[in-house]
Formats: structure tokens, sequence, C-alpha cells
């Protein structure tokens, strides 16, 4: 029983440790503070709204119910028409 708390213990430590590696050593954090900061040299995925086609990244754009939106409002109005 001691074993599996120390093995726990130790993978808290990890996670810990790598959290605190993989954060923006800059001070600020300007990407981070959109709570959806990826690895930096991470390429970005790019999708196409579906309600009016242009390419933004998936972290700044919406996901819908089956689709991806550029923003809030035209996940809203892609909704409204079906
Ligand atoms: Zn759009």
């Amino acid at each position: 029983m001691n074993k599996l708390l120390i093995f726990v213990l130790v993978m808290l430590a990890i996670y810990w440790i790598r959290r605190s590696l993989s954060a923006p050593a800059s001070k600020g954090g300007e990407r981070a503070a959109t709570g959806k900061a990826k690895r930096r040299g991470e390429p970005e995925k790019m999708l196409a709204c579906a309600h009016c086609g242009v390419h933004v990244p998936e972290s700044e754009g919406v996901h819908g119910e089956h689709d991806f939106f550029c923003c809030a409002e035209h996940r809203r109005q892609h909704r409204s028409q079906h």
C-alpha cells in the first residue's frame, strides 16, 4: 500500500516538473492568457469556418456540434439557418 502511495507521489512530481518546464519562460505569457496556448514550435492546425469558409487556427475558432467556426457569432448564425 505504501509503495502505491510513493508511486502516485512520484507521478505527481513528474507531472509538476513537466508542466513547469513547458510553461512559457517569458513574463506576461501573451499566449497563456487565452487558456488554450499551445507549446511553442508546434504547428497550428488550420480549419475552415463552416459558415464563411475562412481558415483560422483551431485554438482561435470554436467547435460546433459537428462543424468548426471562426467565431461564436458564426456558429450561432449557422445554427439558426438549419
Ligand atoms: Zn466564419
